[in-house]
Parts: C-alpha cells; sequence; structure tokens
C-alpha cells in the first residue's frame, strides 16, 4: 500500500488489484492533526493515470459484470467479516489522518459496515419483477442490469464510511469501481482495497487514484466512465453535478448543510442539551448531519442555552488516540483559523457570544503543540442574517436561534438553502407529525439529533444538499448503480391461430 522515503511514507494508488506508484511527480501532504506533522505524502494521479484506472476497470467489467449473484456476494460476505475484523485498524488510520476520536471512528466503521450488510444482500434487492399473462400468452418481467464502470469522489470527514457508502452497493450490482478520496486523509481507502482483494475481489473491480481536480475533472470527462457518485461541499457538488451530467453521466451529488434542531417549549431540556452537544460538537463538528443551528421556540431559549454551556465546558479535548479524549482537532489549521473567524466576528454580525473556543491549547500533551486545536462554541440570539448562521461551517461552532412560536421556527428552517437533515425535540406527538410533513429536508430526526438512515434505507438531502434524483444507498442505491430493462415476451401456443398483420398499435388484451 505504501512505499517510505526517509522522512515519510508514500500513498500511492490501488489499480488492477495491487499497489501502484505514482508517476505524476506531484504529491500532496497528509497531516496529522493532532500534531500538526506532515506525516505522509500521496501521490496525485494525471489524467493518464485515471486512465490507466479506468481501463483496469473497463477491462475487469467484462468478467464481473456477466458474474453470478452467488460469487459477488460470497465475495462481499468475506469483506464484511475482514472489515469486521480491522475495525480497529481503520479507525486508527482515520484518526492519524483526520483526527477524529477512535471511538468516532469505530462508529463510521460500523456505519460503513451496514452498506456492506445491504449489498451482501444484494440478491434479494436484484430479484427483479415478472407479470404473468398480461396479454393473450405474453409475461412481462423487469430487471436491472449494471452500468459498467462508475466512480466515487469523497470527501475528508468521513474516510472510510462515505466511500462505504458507495461501492459495496455498486460493485454488487456488477459495475467496477475507481474512488477517487479525499486527499487530506487517503490510507483508510487503501486498506479496504487490500481488504478486498483479499476476500477474493477480481483485480480491476476496485481501483482506488489519489488527487485533486486533475483527477477528479479527468474522471468526469472520460467516455468510459458511465456514473458519478460524489459526496463534498456544496459548491463542488453543484460543480460536480452540472459537468458529469453535461458529459453525458448519471451523476448523485451530495453537498453541504446547515442542520437545524427545533427544540418546543414542551421539550425534556435536559434531553434535548445532551443531543445538541453531541450533534454540534461530535466530530468536532466536521459532520454533514452536524447540528449547527438550535432553534428554541418561545420561553425555553435561556434555559436550554444555559444547560448546553454546562454540558460543552465539560466536552475534553485532546489527540483521537487518547481514550479520554471527547473530540479531536479540526483537519487542517487553515480550516480551523476559518472556523475562528466566524466566532471573533459573532458580536459584531449580533450574536452574543456564550462560549468563545477559538484560543485553545491542548494540556497533557506537548507533542500536541503544533496541532490544529479549537475548543468549544456557543453563540446566542443569532441573527439569521449572520454569517455565523448563513454559512456551513463545519466547526464546533454552535447558534442559538430564538422564534415566538412553531410556525416561525418552520419558517425559518424552510428559508435555508440546505436541506440535509433536521430534528424536532417535543412531546407532542402531534407537532412532530407536522414538522415531519413541513420541514424541507431529507432526513428527519424525531428526538434524534442525528437521523442518519440505516445502511437499508436511503440518505440524502433536499435543496443544496443534494444535486440529482438518487438518494445514496438503501433501494436508491441500487437503482442508481443499475439500469432498467423490461422483457415482454409471448410464446405462443402451436394451436393458436396465427397472429396476422396488424399495424395498429400494440394494445393488450
Ligand atoms: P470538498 O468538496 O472540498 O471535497 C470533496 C472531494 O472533492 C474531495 O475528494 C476533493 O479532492 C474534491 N475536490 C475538491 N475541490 C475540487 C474541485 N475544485 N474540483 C474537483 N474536485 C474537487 O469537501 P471536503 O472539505 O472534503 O468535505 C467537507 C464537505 O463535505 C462539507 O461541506 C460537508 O457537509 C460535506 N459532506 C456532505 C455529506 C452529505 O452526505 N451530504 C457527507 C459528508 C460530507
Amino acid at each position: 500500500m505504501t512505499s517510505t522515503t526517509s522522512t515519510t511514507k508514500t500513498v500511492d494508488h490501488w489499480i488492477g488489484g495491487k499497489s501502484v506508484e505514482g508517476t505524476s511527480g506531484t504529491y500532496g501532504p497528509v497531516t496529522d492533526p493532532a500534531t500538526g506533522a506532515v506525516t505522509t505524502r500521496v501521490a496525485f494521479a494525471s489524467a493518464a493515470e485515471v486512465d490507466t484506472a479506468v481501463a483496469a476497470a473497463k477491462a475487469a467489467f467484462t468478467t464481473w459484470g456477466q458474474s453470478s449473484l452467488a460469487q459477488r456476494t460470497s465475495i462481499l460476505f468475506r469483506f464484511r467479516a475482514l472489515l469486521d475484523a480491522h475495525r480497529d485498524e481503520i479507525a486508527e488510520l482515520i484518526t492519524a489522518e483526520h483526527g477524529k476520536v477512535h471511538s468516532d471512528a469505530l462508529g463510521e466503521v460500523a456505519r460503513g459496515l451496514e452498506v456492506v450488510d445491504l449489498a451482501c444482500g444484494i440478491n434479494v434487492q436484484l430479484k427483479g419483477e415478472l407479470s404473468t399473462q398480461v396479454a393473450s400468452r405474453v409475461d412481462v418481467s423487469s430487471i436491472r442490469q449494471p452500468l459498467g464502470v462508475v466512480a466515487g469522489i469523497t470527501p475528508f470527514n468521513f474516510p472510510a464510511m462515505v466511500p462505504m457508502w458507495m461501492f459495496p452497493l455498486a460493485i454488487a450490482c456488477g459495475n467496477t469501481f475507481v474512488l477517487k478520496p479525499s486527499e487530506k486523509d487517503p490510507s483508510a481507502s487503501m486498506r479496504v482495497a487490500e481488504l478486498l482483494t483479499e476476500a477474493g475481489l477480481p483485480d480491476g473491480v476496485f481501483n482506488v487514484v489519489h488527487g485533486d481536480k486533475v483527477a477528479v475533472d479527468r474522471l468526469l470527462a472520460h467516455p468510459d466512465v458511465a456514473a458519478v457518485s460524489f459526496v463534498g461541499s456544496t459548491p463542488i457538488a453543484r460543480y460536480i453535478h452540472t459537468t458529469a451530467a453535461a458529459n453525458g453521466k448519471r451523476v448523485q451529488a451530495l453537498g453541504g448543510a446547515k442542520n437545524h434542531m427545533l427544540v418546543l417549549p414542551d421539550a425534556d431540556l435536559d434531553a434535548a442539551a445532551d443531543a445538541a452537544v453531541s450533534a454540534a460538537y461530535g466530530s468536532a463538528g466536521e459532520r454533514c448531519m452536524a447540528i449547527s443551528a438550535v432553534v428554541a421556540v418561545g420561553a425555553v431559549g435561556d434555559e436550554l442555552v444555559a444547560k448546553i454551556k454546562e454540558r460543552a465546558e465539560k466536552i475534553k479535548i485532546g489527540p483521537g488516540n487518547d481514550p479520554s479524549s471527547e473530540m479531536g482537532p479540526l483537519i487542517t489549521a487553515a480550516h480551523r483559523d476559518k472556523v475562528a473567524s466566524y466566532v471573533a466576528g459573532a458580536a459584531a454580525q449580533g450574536s452574543e457570544v456564550v462560549l468563545d473556543g477559538t484560543r485553545y491549547t491542548v494540556e497533557g500533551h506537548p507533542e500536541c503543540a503544533d496541532g490544529h486545536w479549537i475548543g468549544l462554541s456557543l453563540l446566542d440570539r443569532v441573527p439569521v442574517t449572520a454569517d455565523a448562521y448563513k454559512d456551513e461551517i463545519f466547526g464546533p461552532v454552535l447558534c442559538v436561534l430564538r422564534v415566538d412560536t412553531y410556525e416561525e421556527g418552520i419558517a425559518l428552517i424552510n428559508s435555508s438553502p440546505f436541506g440535509n437533515g433536521t430534528a424536532i425535540f417535543t412531546r407532542d406527538g402531534g407537532a412532530a407529525r407536522r414538522f415531519q410533513l413541513e420541514v424541507e429536508a431529507g432526513m428527519v430526526g424525531v428526538n434524534v439529533p442525528i437521523p442518519v438512515p440505516v445502511g437499508y434505507h436511503s440518505f440524502g438531502g433536499w435543496k443544496d444538499s443534494l444535486f440529482g434524483d438518487h438518494h445514496i444507498y438503501g433501494n436508491d442505491g441500487t437503482h442508481f448503480y443499475t439500469r432498467g430493462k423490461v422483457v415482454t415476451t409471448r410464446w405462443p401456443d402451436p394451436s393458436d391461430a396465427p397472429a396476422g398483420v396488424d399495424l395498429g398499435f400494440p394494445r393488450n388484451h
């Protein structure tokens, strides 16, 4: 998987079932966010190297696309067992390059495994439909077939889980896959590639090319790439969707988010405060399903903010490989500084700064002096015009907005350009039901702050949080990675009278 120089290790590409050294001469740095040290360099693929990976995937498709469901699922079952056995190892790779705490990294592997579980049962999902005797001696069957070579382009914040939202179902459906993971934390996907090969996946069915816009743009333009799955920020998602669609590809592009949590006056405020803190500051806020805006209805605001503050102050920040740490660093120093700038400018834009985490140093870990650290920030009475509310900050900054009524709250949420996840906290079933129907978001939690659907339901947002028609994994995933074919069959009986010529449009009778 890697080669080592005197100072750093190198992450190479994975093409045709083996590690392939980069030839472009371009590399990117991979940093341990806890220490700030560059630990690894990752090869950046040229367009020609992407072409090599797509060619390997195309060649593999000729046999993999024809392979039996039994063959595919037996490999996936073996892969599932290997992944399960290597959870800790993959979580350690994630922590070393992303920074999230080990328990959180383990959680991401577990949620990725759910989609592998689903892929192991692809035979059920692909069993098609048959209608007999739709007309005299005529049967109709609907089948779904793989697309060919499909590409996945993934973000830094879930280096194991988000690729697993894509490739298990894609390859289970008979496609071959080229993954372009985030260049910031590339090692987990290489270990997954090794495990797939160990599970018996034929060479070329799963390939990994690392890199930046050069590699992505080649995948978007390559005539042999049939479909593109993307997860990342909204501006890039929009670009991917537009470009891939213009090039005739099927595309699903999941973007960024601003997830609201509506707290009604009758809510259990302790449960709501626990949920808000967990969902806002978990993974240092670097989750697309993080709660970043709490909307407090009526008189609950003061008590709720006090309870959130009390809990947030107790969160232990430290390196992800220290079991006592609850929150790790941010991905880069530049991102940390950008997150801090929202808090620094908050008061001038009308917010009350309840907690200011911008100046933070980790105690007890001298090796972490240059890490990308930031503390927890809590902003209250945030105006909807403030940058901290309008932008996806993607850091440990929670905004609280105050409204007088449910109606005002839902209008506020629905005016957001994002529509990824949202949640309501209440004891009123009628209000919760109304919220489910009225809110403009793809994933809704009722007293559940991070409503990430299980693997056999689909994940996806609305509005600027998803471009394309399909959500990811679940039934939508199988649908995205296959195309339909309908076969209409007549087997006449020898006793039938000849049908004769009939130029009329065929009717069933
Ligand atoms: P990003 O958009 O910067 O990068 C995502 C991928 O796109 C990476 O592989 C990157 O190399 C590539 N890329 C970046 N710039 C590009 C360009 N100009 N042209 C072509 N490719 C480019 O996102 P990120 O910072 O890695 O991840 C964080 C973002 O992802 C957040 O906005 C978060 O909300 C979002 N996200 C969304 C979901 C979801 O399900 N909706 C899930 C996870 C993360």
